[in-house]
Formats: C-alpha cells, structure tokens, sequence
C-alpha cells in the first residue's frame, strides 16, 4: 500500500481563506477588526520565523497584529507588566507569547498572567481545565489542527483506537482529551511506555508528538491506520544545510498507512490556520457574538 499524503498546507488555506472570510462581517457589527498580539522575547531564530509567519497570516486574513519585540535581558516584571497592559487593551483579543523564553522567565507564571479570553494558544489552566471537563475551551493550536485533518480524513473518529505518543501540556494531553471528545478509545504513551512498537500497533489512529527524528519506524504502523506526525527535527545533511524531518519515518510508514501527514507540510500549516481561527473565535466571545460559523 502507498499512503494518501495528507495535505496539511492546502486544508491550512481553505481555513485561513474561511477565517479571511468572515473577518468583514465582525468589523461590520463591532467598528473594529479582531487583533493578535504576539510577543517574542530575545533571538531565538526559529522562534522568529515562527511568530513572522503568524503575523503575515493575520495579516492577511485581515486582522491586527500588534508586535513587540524585547530583549533577552527582558526581566519577568517586565513581561508580566507587558502582558497586563494587552489584557487591558480592548483592541487585543489574542496574546500569543511565543515560547520558548529566556530562563529568567518562568514560562508557566507569564501563561498563567494571560486573560484567559484572549489565550489564543490555549496553555492558560483555565482553557486547559474547560477541555478536560467538556466546556467550550480555546483549545492549543497544533491538536486542534490535528483533529481537523483526522476529522477530514476519516469521517467520524468514534470507537476507533488512537494512540497519541507524547504527553505534553501543548499536544500530546491536549489531543488526547480531542480525540476522547470524539469517542475514540484513546492511549498516550511517553518516555516510560514499555514496548511502545506494539502499543502503536493496535493504532487505528497513530498521533506522534515526540521530538525524536524518525523514531516510529514502517513497522510499527497497523496496516491502514491513519498517521498524523506532529515532530519538527532538523537532521544533518551533507550539504551542511540541514532538513526537516519528522517523528514518524516517513517512506518506511507510507508504505503501510493509508494515510499520513508529511513533514513539512503537515501539521505545521494547520497550527497556524489554527491560530488564526482561535483569535477570530476569541474576538466573537470577547464581543458577545455567537462563534462563527464553518470553522
Ligand atoms: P515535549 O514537550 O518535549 O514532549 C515530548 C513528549 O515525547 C514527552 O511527553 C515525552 O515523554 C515523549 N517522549 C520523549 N522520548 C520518547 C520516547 N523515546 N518514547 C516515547 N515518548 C517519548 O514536545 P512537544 O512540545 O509536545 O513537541 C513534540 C514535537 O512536536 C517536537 O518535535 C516539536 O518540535 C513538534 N511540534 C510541532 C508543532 C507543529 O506546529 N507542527 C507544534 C508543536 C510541537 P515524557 O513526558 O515521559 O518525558
């Protein structure tokens, strides 16, 4: 068998292209375009490009994006000074803080300072809790983008066997609780997992988010399960320049899969379109509007 390569880039443009959209009819009922605040503290390179795209994209869906870029010395007073200060202003419905920061900054203390509302990414304990009992939730980014190319994919997730290999607060528990949300029989498996090959072999639904380059290798994969690789690794090349690739070894598990998510070209666009859907979102739930419709 040779796996359908899903197409995480065009499924993130029929999203963003949705959210672009809809963007008109809130200015028209609010006086105002919904806004994005996005903080990136220090030189991280990747980090850089990361919230350059985030910012392009809202952009052009046709919202605000609000940039502040600080130092490496920024001390926590300051950021959480920053953070109160876009809490407060009634243009910005997202914060997006991007990780990771410097290590004066305890991370978990600036997530725990975002209002809630506007917590775009969906790490605040209060949208994180809201997901784990049921209630309306901005969910992280990356699993919801996962789900709705698993959701596209396959119809109806409900009584299929998923396992999701990672357990952090960003993905691997956030897509866990998704797919539970969907009535799949779900397993999350780790660092401690013993004889992870053939707990992923039962795996209609096989969800890696590990940080390990090719680590699930063709034959560990269930003959026509569904994989979404969710790893971003660069490996060495003899050209010096490096590649991506990803937590699932791609060739070997296409041959397997009915089903798989490259690398790049995944996942990754799907986190995007996914912010620009959960400040579009935000944005309605701070107005007192109903969540918009098709997304
Ligand atoms: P993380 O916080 O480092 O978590 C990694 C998880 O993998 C942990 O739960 C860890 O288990 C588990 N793990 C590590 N080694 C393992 C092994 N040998 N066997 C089984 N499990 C193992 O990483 P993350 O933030 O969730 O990200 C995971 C990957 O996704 C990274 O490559 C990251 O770059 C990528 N990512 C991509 C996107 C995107 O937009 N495409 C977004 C976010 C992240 P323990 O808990 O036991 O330590």
């Amino acid at each position: 068998m040779t796996a359908k390569r899903i197409d995480g880039k065009a499924a993130a443009l029929t999203i963003r292209q949705r959210v672009a959209e809809l963007v008109p009819a809130f200015v028209a009922k609010t006086g105002r375009a919904p806004g994005l605040a996005t903080v990136l503290v220090g030189e991280d390179p990747a980090s850089a490009v990361y919230v350059r795209s985030k910012r392009k994209a809202t952009a052009e869906a046709g919202m605000l994006s609000f940039h502040h870029e600080l130092p490496d010395t920024l001390t926590e007073a300051e950021l959480l000074a920053l953070i109160d200060q876009l809490n407060a202003d009634s243009t910005v419905d997202g914060i997006l803080v991007q990780l990771p920061l410097p290590k004066q900054i305890d991370a978990t203390r600036v997530i725990a300072s975002i209002d809630p509302a506007k917590d775009v990414d969906g790490y605040h304990a209060v949208n994180a809790g809201r997901l784990l009992v049921g209630l309306d939730a901005i969910v992280s980014c990356t699993p919801l983008g996962c789900l709705h190319l698993l959701k596209s994919e396959l119809g109806s997730l409900e009584g299929r066997e998923a396992v999701v290999i990672g357990r952090s607060n960003t993905v691997g528990k956030p897509m866990a609780l998704l797919l539970l949300g969907e009535n799949a029989t779900v397993t999350v498996a780790h660092s401690r997992t013993r004889d992870l090959a053939s707990v992923v072999r039962r795996a209609d639904i096989v969800v890696a988010a590990v940080g390990r380059a090719e680590m699930v290798r063709g034959d560990w994969i269930k003959p026509g399960a569904t994989v979404i690789d969710v790893g971003i690794n660069r490996v060495p090349t003899e050209d010096g320049k490096g590649r991506l690739v990803g937590d699932v070894a791609f060739d070997e598990a296409a041959q397997v899969a009915s089903a798989i998510t490259p690398v790049p070209g995944g996942v990754g666009p799907m986190t995007i379109a996914m912010l620009m859907r959960n400040t579009l979102v935000a944005a309605h739930r701070r107005a007192g509007l109903k969540d918009p419709e098709g997304l």
